[in-house]
């Protein structure tokens, strides 16, 4: 027999299994010798109160355990050799859940990925991080895996469709993720644990008949006697014919560019914009845990989001990273922009997250040049670029201490930080767009106002952050998921606009491959 339980427990009796097999004892009222298992299926933190309590529901197997259930949940990927191709460009999270969605239809998924495989594309983010030297087609956002790949791996969504995120999650765990991703309500997988997943993922592809090609960036889309899209060419000019799936994400502006270039009608689209808040991860401890000790044994590293409204525009905790690094997310050399990360542990001593405010296109006067479909994108250039001048032209960021950027002071020393290529003092208040940096200073003032001490000259801002999304929407019908105006061409995940994060890309990868299948039938 199986129960489930909804428990309210200590952090103390949640992280000792034999104190945790107890409580369900007393909960159930039997004896702790009938319990044969017990598996936390739901496990979340409720730290609103002085006493941080843990809400699980856990499934206790009473007399037996009962094997069914404690299988996981795995697809049966079946060769797809020989049927028809879909071409992918792009091997992000999108990317890859479209390619293995396909094979599950019985379509032949072709990847093409400007960047290298995941384990080749280290080498040149350690050139980033040590010599400032950035590939264009392999770097923190490109290469296999996408901006996804050497990320923190967080796989919180906002969406509410229960059924698909709980697949991309099996998905993960089928290739190698751990299992706790299906417990946790905020579940990650971590940095270092996440290029094997993708690799794995990849491997399924190939193993079924799919097929998956690095060093292939796409140049161009190829298009009928009817005008429909039938392919795209590389840079070397071969042709790769299919319907095309374009899931390159939201720093491929040379694809914006070229689709501008073709007439392809694209939008503006809103995004956020602010720097990475570094503050000791112990500091927030005590402040989220409400503890002068901090975390203590069985809890995590703390998380926090912050949220406000000053003039008419949201400013905000973004990405938050309990026990991680901030890293150089520049894609092409002239840029420098800055991103967070942390690995399976969340075990650094520093705890970083975005600090954004929302930029609606409206806010942004129009191009001269009339091509207001990428002025935000140029909006984020001019504010990465300015920033790298900043830098003396290196991969060094910005910085400042929160207080002084709070009063518009230089900062007279920084604080150690976790960013490899090193910090110069300089004043983020005055880099920034006025617009965005006043903004930022009221919405510090606020939250320290909501959490007394969250506004110290403990932490830094490093800047700048402008990758939070696409500044492009590439329109789609919501019916057919095709480009409004080019049948053939599904525009996808974070880069089209359609996603804003790696669950997200990826169930915008399943839909529209769901999407192409249905005109093969
Ligand atoms: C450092 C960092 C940390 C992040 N942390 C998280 C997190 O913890 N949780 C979360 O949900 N999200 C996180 N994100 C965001 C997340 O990674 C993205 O939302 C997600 O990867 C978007 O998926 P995508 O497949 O749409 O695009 P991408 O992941 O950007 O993938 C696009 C792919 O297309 C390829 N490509 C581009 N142009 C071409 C071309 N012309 N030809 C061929 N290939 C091309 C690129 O090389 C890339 O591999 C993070 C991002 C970064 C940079």
């Amino acid at each position: 027999m199986v129960e489930t339980l909804n428990l309210r427990v200590t952090p103390e009796v949640a992280g000792t299994p034999a104190r945790l097999t107890a409580e369900c004892a007393r909960s159930l009222g039997v004896d702790v010798s009938r319990i044969k298992h017990t598996v936390i299926r739901r496990r979340s933190i409720d730290a609103r109160q002085r006493k941080v309590m843990i809400n699980l529901s856990v499934e206790v197997h009473l007399d037996a355990i009962d094997s069914e259930r404690l299988k996981p949940v795995t697809i049966d990927y079946k060769n797809v050799s020989g049927a028809p191709a879909c071409i992918i460009v792009g091997a992000g999270p999108a990317g890859l859940f479209a390619a293995l969605e396909l094979i599950e239809l019985g379509l032949r998924p072709i990847v093409l990925e400007r960047g290298k495989d995941v384990d080749s594309r280290r080498a040149d983010m350690v050139a980033i991080n040590r010599e400032g030297k950035v590939d264009p087609d392999s770097n923190y956002c490109f290469g296999e895996g996408g901006a996804g790949a050497y990320s923190d791996g967080k796989l919180y969504t906002r969406s509410k469709k229960r059924g698909p995120v709980e697949k991309v999650l099996n998905i993960f765990v089928q290739h190698g993720a751990q299992p706790e991703i299906l417990v946790d309500a905020h579940p990650h997988i971590g940095t270092d644990r996440l290029p094997a997943v993708i690799k794995a993922m990849r491997e399924t592809i190939i193993a079924c008949g799919g097929e998956v090609h690095f060093g292939t960036k796409a140049a161009a889309l190829l298009t009928d006697s009817q005008g429909a899209v039938s392919g795209v060419t590389d840079t070397t000019g071969k042709e790769w014919h299919g319907p095309v799936i374009l899931a390159t994400g939201h720093s491929a502006r040379d694809v914006y560019r070229f689709l501008s270039d073709a007439g392809v009608e694209l939008q503006p689209k809103g995004i956020a914009v602010g720097v990475r808040l570094e503050h000791p991860q112990e500091l927030i401890d005590r402040l989220q845990y409400h503890s002068p000790k901090g975390r203590g044994k069985y809890l995590p590293a703390a998380e926090y989001s912050m949220l406000t409204r000053v003039r008419d525009r949201a400013v905000y905790s973004f990405c938050m990273c309990p026990g991680g690094y901030i890293i150089p997310a520049a894609s092409a050399p002239g840029q420098l922009v800055v991103n967070g990360m942390s690995p399976a542990n969340r075990g650094t001593r520093w705890a970083n997250s975005g600090m954004v405010v929302e930029i609606l296109p409206d806010d942004i006067p129009d191009s001269n040049d009339g091509d207001n479909a990428l002025k935000i994108m140029h909006f984020q250039e001019e504010i990465e670029h300015r920033f790298f001048e900043a830098a003396g032209g290196t991969q060094q960021a910005p910085a400042q201490r929160m207080t002084d950027f709070v009063a518009g002071r230089l900062s007279a020393d920084l604080p150690r930080s976790s960013y490899p290529p090193g910090l110069l003092s300089a004043r983020i208040d005055q880099l920034l767009p006025k617009s965005v940096a006043t903004r930022l200073q009221e919405g510090f003032r606020q939250f320290d106002a909501k959490q007394r001490g969250f506004l110290t000259s403990e932490a830094v801002l490093i800047g700048d952050e402008t990758r939070t999304s696409s500044p492009v929407r590439i329109p789609r019908d919501p019916a057919t998921m095709c480009h409004i105006s080019l049948p053939g061409l599904y525009p996808c995940g974070e880069g089209a606009g359609y996603a804003g994060g790696i669950v997200s890309a990826a169930l915008d990868g399943i839909a529209s491959a769901r999407a192409v299948a249905a005109t093969f039938q």
